[in-house]
């Protein structure tokens, strides 16, 4: 079995900021004459060498095409990207790697669960529930959908905080409604919603549930069956890992029972004219070649979060986030949108009457990163009646002294308005 090398990854006794940090080779860099300040994990998060080392050993010493060789390469290259399966099945605690399929994100997961899933059960007038603060991801996709099919799309409402409305998603559940997509920490207010609670509720009425999970799977410990959802849907380089990779989890009878999405190499058993029959799971959803350095690369970033044990990378971040929070609701002017009593990791904001464009542009002088606009959830924006915000969200990389330097150039972007 060949293993990916995690040369730089060593157990961890206690959290210690200052290591880890030298685990991410870019926070030595300078932006703009000052040191980098990474504030837009929940855009993408900084890759750890262990990260870097595995994809990069994989092109140097194993590359070739998986599954379909009996060459010594071909082999390896095979066992490197199924341990990143693997790897990620047990790190969600799902009960057979098979259901564990890697896609190119979040995105393609919801996107594979609208059409192979979904579509062909859908009749006009049944329902698809969303909440108001989802991403597009988990918008547009289903959207998508109710046009093939006639299906209406009807939105859970948020309250002031940034939290859903309970009561009111009681009341939307209905035997109409087909499925439920919901974010489990939202990339635009950090709200964390209780999907397990959420789960519970939609089962009394038949209504699968599929988790949008990309920015919990960097700050929380996912146990997939412990949610009791239908689908899990996640984003490799929002945990550390690769772009171009992610993952959809659902139980190995779902995915049987769901028709191919995608037709090509790979995921077919025997091929003539007249007719074509499925490969098993997980291939018969993973048509063509897939990102295997990225499966390879995510299989690492799985053991650096392993390694570094996400109840204390939680611990950490939560530390910085009450702090930060803190210290913003200090500066005169400063609102932040989205306030919920459990969140995790980003803090939106808007500063007086400045556009957080050019709150984004003068603060990247200071070499502070962070991420203005709409965070792909306009609706979340139209229902605080801003057109956009900016956003810092946080690593497990960041530090209160980022904090202060970030704060410190807040209040100098303030004085030049
Ligand atoms: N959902 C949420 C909550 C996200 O933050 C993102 C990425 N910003 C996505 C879905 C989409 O992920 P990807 O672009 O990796 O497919």
């Amino acid at each position: 079995m060949i293993e990916p090398v995690s040369a730089s990854v060593e157990p961890e006794s206690t959290f210690n900021i200052n290591r880890i940090r030298r685990d991410f080779p870019i926070l030595e860099r300078e932006v703009r004459g000052k040191p980098l300040i990474y504030f837009d994990t929940a855009a993408s998060a900084q890759r750890p060498l262990a990260v870097i080392d595995a994809v990069n050993n994989f092109y140097r010493e194993h590359n070739a095409n998986v599954h379909r060789g009996v060459h010594t390469l071909s082999q390896e290259a095979t066992d490197l990207y199924e341990g990143g399966r693997r790897k990620l099945a047990q790190f969600i605690n799902a009960p057979s790697e098979r259901e564990v399929i890697f896609t190119r994100g979040t995105t393609e997961s919801i996107n594979l669960v609208a059409q192979s899933f979904l579509r062909p059960k859908l009749k006009p007038g049944d329902e698809i529930l969303v909440t108001h603060m989802e991403h597009h991801s988990n918008i547009v996709p289903w959207q998508i959908l109710c046009q093939q099919t006639g299906a209406l799309l009807r939105v859970v409402p948020i309250n002031q905080r940034g939290e859903l409305e309970m009561g009111a998603l009681q009341r939307l559940l209905s035997e109409r409604v087909k499925m439920l997509g919901i974010v489990q920490v939202s990339n635009a207010l950090g709200t964390i919603n209780p999907v397990a609670e959420i789960c519970r509720m939609a089962k009394h009425h038949g209504v699968p549930v599929l988790v949008d999970g990309a920015q919990a799977m960097p700050h929380m410990q996912v146990d997939v069956q412990a949610l009791g959802c239908e689908f899990f849907c996640l984003s490799g380089h929002k945990m550390y890992g690769p772009t171009g990779v992610g993952a959809l989890w659902a139980r190995e009878s779902t995915l049987d029972s769901m028709p191919p999405w995608q037709g090509g190499g790979e995921m077919i058993r025997h091929v003539t004219f007249e007719e074509s029959t499925w490969n098993d799971l997980p291939a018969k959803f993973e048509a063509g070649t897939p990102n295997i350095a990225g499966g390879v690369g995510l299989g690492a970033a799985v053991d650096y979060l392993s390694k570094l044990g996400l109840p204390e990378i939680a611990a950490h971040e939560n530390q910085v986030l009450s702090y930060a929070t803190e210290k913003l609701a200090e500066i005169d002017g400063l609102r932040i949108i989205g306030t919920a009593r459990d969140k995790a990791s980003v803090i939106s904001f808007i500063l007086g009457d400045i556009h957080p464009h050019d709150l984004g542009t003068i603060i990247d002088h200071y070499g502070v990163a962070l991420r203005t606009g709409h965070h792909c959830a306009m609706p979340v924006m139209q229902f605080f009646g801003v057109p956009a915000t900016a956003r810092v969200s946080f690593g497990l990389y960041n530090t209160q002294q980022e904090v202060d330097v970030f704060v410190d150039a807040l209040l100098k972007v303030r004085e030049m308005f």
